[in-house]
C-alpha cells in the first residue's frame, strides 16, 4: 500500500506514540499514521513468551537471532543465562514462560496507564501484587514481612526515623514541591539522615526512579510520589506494582493499536522514518523507508516518540537551539535495570519466599545489598512475579531480581558481572542448594530502560517544540509539567501531548487529580 497523507504522524510505537495517536484517533477523529522501525509495536515494554520451542513476540514467532535484533532494539542484551537461552528455547524449556522484562508498573490496576486505558475504551487487565519485606542488610539471612503500624525491626529504633522523614515528604503541598530543584541526596543529607534511614529510603527511591544513587534522583519527583500516597490509598503493603499475564504488556500497544485502526489510522511495522521535513519553521511530514523505498508522508502535525538523545537522528540539530543539544548530549543520563530471573520446579514445602516466612507475592527490598568496593550503593529489588500474573507454567516458581545502574555502568562487564555474583552470594547465603535446584536462569541488561532523563534542576523537553511549529514530543521523558517516569510518565505525556494539539483538557477527564500533572 502506498502511503497517503494523514492528519498526524507519529514516529514509533511506545506507550506514548501510540498513546496521543489513540486520544487523537478516536476523540479528535485525526486520521493518524504510526511509523515504527521495528518489527513489532510497543518501544520499550517488549515483553515475549515461549510456545512450540519458539519465542514469541504478541503473535509471530522469533528466531533466535530476530529475537536478540528485538531486544537490542530496546537497548537490551542477555547479560547471564543458565543455560544458554537459545537452548532453553529450543529444547521447549521456555514454553509456556512469559518475561516482561521485569516490568512492574507502578500503582497496578489504579496507574495512569490504566486510567488511561479505561478511559479509551480499552481496559486492561494487571494483576496488583500485595505485601511488602524488607532484608536486614547486616544479617542477609533475616527477612521482615512488613505489617502497618509495626516497627522495621530491623533497624536500631525500630523505623522511627525513617518514618518520620517519609511523614514530612508527604505533608509537602503542591506549591513547595513544584519548588523543589535538588536532589534526594541532597534533602537527606540536610535532615543529617542516619545510615539506616537512608539505605531504605535509597531503596525506595530507586524502585520508582530506577537509579541507585540518591544524588542522581530529582527531590521533586520523589516528593511527588510520596504525596499522592494517602490520596492514591495505596502503599507498598497494600499492592504497589502489577504484572500482567497473557502477552504480557505488550497488550497495552496491541490495545491501543487496534483503537487507531478502528478510527481509520494506520500503525505500520519496519517503517523507520528518517527524517522530518521541516521548511520555514514549519513540520510539513516525514521521509519514512519502507518495503518500498523511501516515502514522503505529508501531515500538519509530526509527533516523535524518539527519547530525547535519539529525536537528533530523525530531527536535523539546526531546528533546536544549540544550548539544548549541548545540554541533550553532555547532561542527560539514561537509568537502565539490570533484571534476573531464576525459575524452579515448585514443591510447596520449599517455596524460597515461604521458607523464609514471607508471602510470595511482596514486593522485598534488599537495602544495601552489596558491600563490594564500588557497588556499596547497590540495592536490589526483588519480587515473584510469577505469583502475581502467570508468568509461568503451572508448578513452577520463580522470582527475580532487579538492580539500577546507569547505562554507562550498564555497557562495563565487570560491574554487571559483579551485581550478579552478588545477586547469587546473596541466594547461597539464604538458600544453600539453589543451584541444583534451578531450572533455569536468565539475566537481561536493559541500559536505556527508564528513558534520557534531563540534569537535576532543569525542566524536561516540553510536548511541544518551541522552535518549529506542528511538531510535538512524546514519551517517558517529555512534558515540562509531567512527573514521575516508566509507562505512568509516558502515559501522562501522551495525555499532555494530545491536551496541547487539540486545546482540550483530556488530562482531566482520564485521571483522578493525584495523577495529574498539577493537583
Ligand atoms: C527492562 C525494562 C524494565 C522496565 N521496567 C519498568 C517498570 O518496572 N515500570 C515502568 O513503569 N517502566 C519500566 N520500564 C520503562 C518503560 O518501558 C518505558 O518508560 C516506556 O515503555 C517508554 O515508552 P515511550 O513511549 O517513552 O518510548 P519507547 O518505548 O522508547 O518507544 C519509542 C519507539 O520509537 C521507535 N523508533 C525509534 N527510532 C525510530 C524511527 N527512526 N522511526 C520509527 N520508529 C522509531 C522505537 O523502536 C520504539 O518503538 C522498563 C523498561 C525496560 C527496558
Amino acid at each position: 500500500m502506498a502511503l497517503g497523507n494523514y492528519d498526524v504522524v507519529v514516529i514509533g510505537s511506545g506507550v506514548g506514540g501510540l498513546g496521543v495517536g489513540a486520544i487523537l484517533a478516536s476523540r479528535e477523529g485525526k486520521k493518524v499514521l504510526v511509523a515504527e522501525k521495528e518489527s513489532f509495536i510497543g518501544g520499550r515494554i517488549l515483553s515475549y513468551y515461549g510456545e512450540d520451542n519458539k519465542l514469541w513476540i504478541i503473535d509471530k514467532p522469533y528466531t533466535y537471532k530476530e529475537f536478540t535484533h528485538a531486544l537490542g532494539s530496546t537497548g537490551t542484551w542477555i547479560a547471564k543465562s543458565e543455560p544458554d537461552f537459545e537452548n532453553v528455547v529450543k529444547n521447549g524449556m521456555f514454553n509456556g514462560y512469559l518475561l516482561d522484562g521485569g516490568h512492574g508498573s507502578f500503582w497496578g490496576d489504579r496507574g495512569r496507564i490504566s486510567f488511561l486505558m479505561k478511559w479509551l475504551g480499552k481496559p486492561i487487565y494487571m494483576k496488583v501484587n500485595k505485601g511488602f519485606a524488607v532484608i536486614d542488610n547486616k544479617d542477609q539471612t533475616k527477612w521482615y514481612q512488613i505489617e502497618h503500624g509495626q516497627p522495621y525491626e530491623w533497624m536500631s529504633d525500630g523505623g522511627k526515623a525513617t518514618r518520620k522523614l517519609l511523614r514530612e515528604m508527604a505533608t509537602w503541598s503542591f506549591e513547595q514541591i513544584e519548588q523543589a530543584r535538588g536532589s534526594l541526596g541532597d534533602f537527606l543529607r540536610e535532615r543529617d539522615c542516619d545510615e539506616e534511614s537512608y539505605l531504605f529510603i535509597r531503596n525506595l527511591a530507586g524502585s520508582q526512579t530506577a537509579l541507585a544513587n540518591p544524588d542522581h534522583m530529582h527531590l521533586r519527583d520523589f516528593l511527588k510520589y510520596q504525596a499522592i500516597a494517602k490520596d492514591i490509598q495505596m502503599d507498598l503493603i497494600s499492592g504497589s506494582v502489577a504484572t500482567m499475564d497473557g502477552i504480557g504488556l505488550l497488550d497495552i500497544a496491541v490495545q491501543l493499536r487496534d483503537l487507531i485502526q478502528e478510527h481509520g489510522g494506520d500503525v505500520i511495522t519496519e517503517s523507520p522514518v528518517e527524517e522530518v521535513i521541516i521548511e520555514n519553521k514549519q513540520s510539513k511530514g516525514v521521509r519514512i523507508r519502507t518495503s518500498k523505498g523511501v516515502e514522503t508522508v505529508e501531515a500538519p502535525v509530526v509527533i516523535c516518540n524518539l527519547p530525547p538523545k535519539d529525536a537528533f537522528k530523525v530531527i536535523p540539530e539546526r531546528h533546536f537551539t544549540a544550548d539544548f543539544v549541548k545540554e541533550v548530549k553532555e547532561k542527560y543520563y539514561i537509568p537502565g535495570l539490570l533484571t534476573g530471573s531464576y525459575f524452579f520446579k515448585k514443591d510447596y514445602k520449599k517455596d524460597y519466599l515461604r521458607l523464609k516466612g514471607i508471602d510470595p507475592r511482596s514486593f522485598i527490598f534488599l537495602p544495601g545489598v552489596s558491600k563490594k568496593k564500588g557497588l556499596e550503593s547497590l540495592d536490589f529489588v526483588m519480587c515473584s512475579l510469577p505469583s502475581i500474573a502467570n508468568q509461568s507454567p503451572r508448578g513452577i516458581n520463580g522470582f527475580l531480581f532487579s538492580i539500577p545502574l546507569l547505562d554507562h555502568e550498564m555497557r562495563d562487564k565487570n560491574r554487571v558481572d559483579t551485581a550478579i555474583n552478588e545477586a547469587e552470594r546473596f541466594m547461597t547465603d539464604n538458600w544453600p542448594n539453589w543451584r541444583k535446584e534451578l531450572l533455569f536462569q536468565v539475566w537481561t541488561a536493559a541500559a536505556e530502560a527508564f528513558g534520557h532523563w534531563r540534569p537535576l534542576g532543569a525542566e524536561r523537553p516540553d510536548v511541544k517544540s518551541p522552535w518549529v511549529d506542528g511538531l510535538y514530543f512524546v514519551g517517558d521523558q517529555y512534558g515540562e509539567k509531567m512527573w514521575g517516569g516508566g509507562i505512568d510518565g509516558a502515559a501522562l505525556s501522551a495525555a499532555l501531548c494530545a491536551d496541547v494539539i487539540s486545546g482540550k483538557d483530556y488530562e482531566v477527564q482520564m485521571f483522578p487529580p493525584y495523577h495529574r500533572s498539577s493537583w
